[in-house]
């Protein structure tokens, strides 16, 4: 199996799998793509429904990732996806509920449906270092407003020869979000805050990335700088596989008939999480429709509906946090899939030059055909939370809650209801205040305060590892000026 970029129109360079995930973004700026897609028979599938997760896991990333073995991608889900880290029962437990079947992705060790991907992708990335026989250690750079930041901390600690610096807004994060990360354990980590907003934090990154004499500074340190945002390949293909192996659970407990088809609906920022599932349908898992859930931002919306990308609008702060995106670079892949990469590069580029672009007509009608698209306002995704927990008892986390709301306003558009795989990406405690106030409570101040509160009133226990944090000792205090970034990461190069 091979990569090219999306932007590559004559005769694209091949890349081999370990050396996409160790470069992250192409050359030219685009993105990598697999130039075939690899076929999920029928007989393949029962084989699959049989063995646990982990099994499943190394099976579909081998069928990508051609450059491991068998037992390197096995030994990785093994360790990524394990106890304690994930339930020892399945990492991705079905709940049905209502009409719809809700995939809890957030059982692992920070509670957001992150941990899928960036929990094995350090095993991927250190095993692609050997690979491509680089001498150097990688030194992940983040900028985050909270969840990314996180999860990624989680997954690179203490994996070998690879260190990760973590940069997040003294002020732009929850306190249970800013105590998740100042705790965090590991030798080869560290979390720095800087005086500023998200913006700064990601602007001083991406000027560390692009800065001759850091790379050269880090070189003669034995690092090279790597990213591990959502652009990735090494993020997206093990999202491939909670969709197989979902599928497999429901033909399992006798919930889907021999070829039946399920819509799955996603809750939607950066196109990552739904573009995994739009592999997964092409490599052969009976999907029907895919639905795209956006929240206020509802710019796919808009785009999946209309053809028309336009990110000249407004952009609002919402109870998601997570789906606050008007960039969705993920669908730059889609674009490549659907419209081939002359017409791909086209749009990239005037959607850099003018923010806005329009696809072909045949283009729509092909994303049509697989996707439908859906918003919810802050109104609706309140009132859904609290119809959930009122109705079901169940309670559910704010961007769940956008999917559940475009779930049922499909329902309403085909007249009638299917079998419906719904994307639950985060626990509800990870965003305690914002689901206390849609059930209508009163929100205390402090994110533990809330999170002790929506427990009294739900009587749903709070994850451990939330709960536990309020006492746990901060490692990480400093906080830095955006212009003192380099240093920070020059001198934990030193450490
Ligand atoms: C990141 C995130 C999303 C959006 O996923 P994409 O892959 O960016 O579309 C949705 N919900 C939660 C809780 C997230 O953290």
């Amino acid at each position: 199996m091979k990569f090219v970029s999306t932007r590559s129109t004559i005769e694209p360079k091949e890349y081999t799998s370990a050396e996409v995930i160790k470069m992250g973004l192409a050359p030219d700026g685009g993105l990598f793509v697999p130039t075939e897609i690899p076929v999920l028979t029928p007989e393949m599938l029962d084989r699959l429904a049989k063995l646990p997760y982990a099994e499943r896991a190394a099976e579909i990333l081998g069928m990508y990732l051609t450059d491991y073995t068998h037992e390197e991608l096995l030994q990785a889900a093994n360790a990524a996806y394990g106890a304690p880290k994930f339930p020892a029962e399945t990492p991705t437990p079905i709940k049905k509920v209502g009409d719809v079947d809700l995939l809890e992705l957030w059982h692992g060790p920070t509670s957001a449906f992150k941990d899928m991907a960036l929990q094995i992708m350090p095993h991927l990335l250190s095993m692609a270092l050997a690979k491509t026989g680089e001498t150097r250690d990688a030194l992940i750079l983040v900028a985050t407003s909270g969840d990314t930041g996180k999860a990624a901390l989680e997954g690179y600690a203490d994996v070998p020869r690879v260190r990760i610096q973590v940069f997040y807004p003294t002020d732009g994060v929850s306190r249970i979000q800013k105590k998740q990360m100042a705790t965090q354990q590991g030798a080869n980590v560290n979390v720095t805050a800087i005086y500023g907003n998200f913006d700064d934090a990601q602007n001083g990154v991406k000027a560390i990335f692009s800065d001759p004499a850091m790379a050269e500074a880090l070189d003669a340190k034995g690092m090279f700088l790597s990213s591990a945002n959502s652009i990735n390949w090494g993020r997206l293909v093990p999202q491939i596989v909670y969709y197989v192996s979902a599928y497999c659970d429901l033909k399992n407990a006798g919930r889907l008939a021999d070829g039946e088809a399920m819509n799955v609906v996603v809750p939607t920022g950066n196109f990552g999480n739904i573009f995994a599932c739009c592999l997964a349908k092409r490599m052969g898992l009976p999907i029907g429709k895919m639905i795209c859930a956006s929240n206020q931002n509802n710019i796919l919306t808009d785009f999946i509906n209309t053809g028309v990308y336009d990110k000249r609008r407004t952009f609002y702060q919402t109870v998601s946090p997570s789906m606050d995106i008007l960039i969705s670079s993920n669908l730059e892949r889609l674009l490549w899939l659907l419209a081939g990469p002359e017409k791909c590069r086209r749009y990239m580029e005037e959607l850099s030059a003018n923010g806005i672009y329009t696809v072909e007509p045949d283009v729509l009608a092909a994303v049509q055909e697989e996707f439908a698209a859906y918003f919810c306002d802050e109104a609706m995704t309140a009132k859904t939370v609290k119809e959930y927990f009122e109705t079901y008892k169940y309670l559910s986390d704010t961007h769940t809650a956008v999917a559940l709301a475009a779930a049922k306003q499909h329902f309403r558009h085909i007249d009638g209801k299917c079998a419906t795989l719904v994307a639950s990406t985060a626990s509800p405690y990870k965003f305690s205040p914002a689901v206390l106030g849609a059930l209508g409570k009163e929100v205390p101040e402090d994110g533990f305060d809330a999170l002790r509160a929506l427990q009294k009133v739900s009587s749903v226990p709070a994850p451990e590892r939330l709960a536990n944090l309020e006492t746990q000792e901060d490692r990480f205090t400093a906080v830095v000026r955006p212009d003192e970034m380099k240093e920070a990461v020059l001198a934990f190069a030193d450490m």
